[in-house]
């Protein structure tokens, strides 16, 4: 798989897919809603490439490891290696947003947090990350982007950008004074609130502003 991404000038460029860097509570009322404590930096995870699946297939969740959440979340894809770059000009990386589903299986990670041990099991399975095709980000402000989920047919997550705790350019600064992004990875930047459990046959459908939206169906499948 890689990302077949059309640059401003009209040129496609083919990016393999890398690492999904993902940022935890990102969004204040988010992390109020699993009572944890909202944090003082950025709690950073990363999903391997082989986590990521097309958000437009089936939407496959394990069957048999308790509850499987949704989080919705604007995705940003990476064009340009950032390594320890801070400022503003870390935006110019950006080149495709769209959206990530941040699947989570909230039992395991409940039990690997009591435990203190890394949240992978429960984070960064096969399937864990569908994404959206990714648009141009020139036509964004990053900190007044809208995101939706409804789940069959009822809003279930609504948020803006411009609620996140650590903001976009902060955010690509932090990430890369820890490891480089480099060109195919994508950063998710946090769930809002209204988070919770997928059922096999539910319709999804999540908007990101008046960009993007995608439909999608939930199956489930023995592991
Ligand atoms: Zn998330």
């Amino acid at each position: 798989m890689s990302y077949q991404h059309t640059m401003k000038n009209g040129e496609i460029v083919d990016l393999p897919v890398g690492k999904v860097v993902c940022v935890g509570r990102n969004y204040a009322e988010h992390a109020k809603e699993l009572n944890n404590p909202v944090p003082t930096e950025p709690i950073l995870f990363i999903k391997p490439a082989s986590a990521v699946v097309d958000m437009r297939q089936p939407i496959v969740i394990p069957e048999d490891q308790g509850s499987c959440h949704i989080e919705t979340e604007m995705a940003l894809l990476i064009g340009k290696e950032l390594r320890r770059d801070t400022g503003p000009q870390v935006l110019e990386a950006i080149i495709g947003v769209g959206l990530g589903f941040d699947l989570t299986l909230r039992d395991v990670q409940n039990r690997l947090k009591d435990k203190g041990h890394p949240w992978e099991k429960a984070k960064a399975f096969d399937g864990s990350c569908p994404l959206s095709p990714f648009v141009s980000p020139s036509g964004f402000r990053w900190d007044d982007v809208s995101i939706e989920l409804r789940r069959n047919g009822a809003v279930q997550q609504q948020g803006n950008s411009g609620d996140m705790i650590t903001a976009v350019a902060e955010l690509l600064s932090h990430i890369a004074q820890h490891f480089a992004l480099q060109p195919g990875d994508v950063v998710l930047t946090g769930t809002p609130a209204g988070v919770g459990p997928l059922s096999a046959g539910d319709e999804l459908l999540a908007v990101l502003d008046d960009q993007l939206s995608v439909a999608s169906e939930v199956v489930a499948r023995c592991s």
